[in-house]
This record gives structure tokens, sequence and C-alpha cells, in this order.
């Protein structure tokens, strides 16, 4: 057993002895401003209901529950919901389901807010099933790798496929950059808190073409789009020039440098 120590752990005091499993993705959030930072772009109101994915000690859940109506925390490391249960004595609000976020079934929640610090190695995964639920959360406040913050929020001529498929959803923006010393463990690398708000009104678009055909653009990010869509379509080139120019695109243009709306246009063109 190893005991926690450095500067992460000073705001809010030390947590039991407890081993931290690396490929759980456990790096606790141990700072109040941090935490509040979360809180603060959450909007939360006395009759929210928040998702938490990954609570760990409670840290953040405590301030959830706090600012909120109740709080729903799903931890799939069953040997820390002892210490977890005894750290949030007290709190009629919060109910703790010991289970995996990437399987629990999220169908039947309704109104409702998603905000973690999530568990960095299912990071997207989990985002990707909430933004294709019917039933979408609300908002989505999330702590994730900076790096990953930066692709989904990111913005033509330096557009990716992460940044598509999640803003096709949601409107993606980061809310700040949080140091590595913000964590006990430290990771080796610093994060970023996304926000993830409702588009209004929601984009209509037929999902499977929709994705067959960023999918084959973004094939070879470096390669021109024409020659990614031509192979990963399996169509002539030709027909891909006049697909491209009915779409005012010029044909050397990369998949990087399209818009969101670039490719909702290129969809709704397709074969037409
Ligand atoms: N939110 C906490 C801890 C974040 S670390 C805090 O701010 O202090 C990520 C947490 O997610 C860990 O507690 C880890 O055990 C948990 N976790 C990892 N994989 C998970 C999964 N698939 N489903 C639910 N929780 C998971």
């Amino acid at each position: 057993m190893k005991k926690p120590s450095g500067q992460g752990l000073k705001s809010l005091g030390n947590p039991q002895i407890i081993k931290p499993q690396k490929q759980l993705g456990q790096h606790w959030l141990r700072q109040k401003n941090v935490i509040n930072k979360i809180i603060n772009a959450g909007n939360l109101e006395k009759t929210d209901l928040v998702i938490e994915i990954g609570p760990g000690l409670g840290d953040l859940t405590k301030e959830l529950a706090q600012k909120s109506g109740k709080v729903i925390a799903i931890e799939k490391d069953l040997n820390l919901v002892p210490d977890l249960k005894n750290n949030l004595q007290g709190f009629k609000n919060i109910e703790i389901v010991v289970g995996d976020a990437l399987k629990t079934s999220f169908e039947n929640f309704k109104d409702y807010k998603v905000i973690a610090n999530l568990p960095y190695y299912a990071a997207t995964h989990i985002i990707r099933r909430f933004l294709e639920l019917a039933n979408k959360p609300e908002l989505m406040v999330l702590m994730v790798q900076k790096e990953v913050g930066q692709r989904i929020c990111s913005q033509p001529p330096n557009m990716t496929l992460l940044a598509v498929s999640v803003q096709i959803y949601a409107d993606a923006k980061i809310v700040d950059y949080v140091s590595k010393q913000a964590f006990w463990p430290k990771p080796k690398i610093d994060s970023a808190i996304i926000r993830l708000g409702p588009r209004n009104p929601e984009l209509k678009f037929d999902k499977i073409l929709f994705f067959k055909i960023v999918r084959a653009g973004f094939s070879q990010p470096r390669k021109q789009l024409i020659n990614n869509l031509a192979s990963g379509l399996g169509l002539p080139k030709s027909q891909i020039k006049d697909w491209l120019l009915k779409n005012k695109l010029r044909l050397d243009t990369r998949a990087e440098s399209l818009s969101l709306e670039n490719w909702l246009g290129l969809a709704k063109t397709f074969a037409s």
C-alpha cells in the first residue's frame, strides 16, 4: 500500500490509503478550484438530475450533490465503494451504482446532465454512447485529456473525425485547461474541461450515410478529399469531382478543411 503524496492533495485533505489502479484511469481530481470550474460550467439547479461517471473517492460527487437535486454516480471499481460510501455519508441525494459506463443502459434517464472526470481510456467511447441516445443529456461537462478535448472542439482548417462525430450532435467548447498537478496520482499529461451543449434545433441527417462519407473522407487525412472519397466509397473520381463542385468545394481540398455544414451538404447531395 502506498501513501498518497503530492501538492494536489493538500487542498482537499488526504484520501484514505488506497492503491489507484492505472488500468481503470484512476487519477482523482483533488483541487477544489478545478472542481468549482466543473460545477460552474454545469449551470446546476436544485431540480437537476446529474449522472457522474467514475466518482472515485467522491470529491466531485459531493459538490454535485450540494448544487443539484440528485446524483447517480456510476463507478466500476467495487473496491472503492466502501471508501466512497464513507466519504459521502449524510448525502441523501446520491445514488452509487456499481457498474461499467461502457455497458450500463442509459435509455431510461430523462432530463439529465452528465458531469464527470472521465476515465480517460474510455472517454470517447462514453461520450459517443451518450450523444447517440434518443434521450441525450441536456448538457455534458467532462474532464478529458487535453489533446482529446482539443480534437473534439477543433474547427476548420484543423477539423478531425472526432470533432465531426461529436459536433454533429453537440455544441462543443473548451471550458479550461487543467494541469496534471490537479490530480492524484499525477497523470503524464494535462487535461481539459469541455462543455458539450445542446444543438438547437438538432441537426437532421442520415446517420449511416453521413458517417460512411465522413469516415471515407478522413481515411487518410493528409491526402486530398477527392482521392479518399473515391477509394473509400468505391466511386469514380469524375463522379466525386462533380459532387465536390456541386458543394462549391475546391478539388484539392482536404477533409480537415471542411466545416460541419460542408459534410452535411455532401451527405445531402450524395447520389443526386
Ligand atoms: N471523478 C473522480 C475520479 C476520476 S478517475 C474525481 O474527480 O475524483 C476515473 C474513475 O472512473 C475512477 O474512479 C475509475 O475507477 C472509474 N472508472 C474506470 N472505468 C470505468 C467504467 N468503465 N465505468 C465506470 N467507472 C469507471
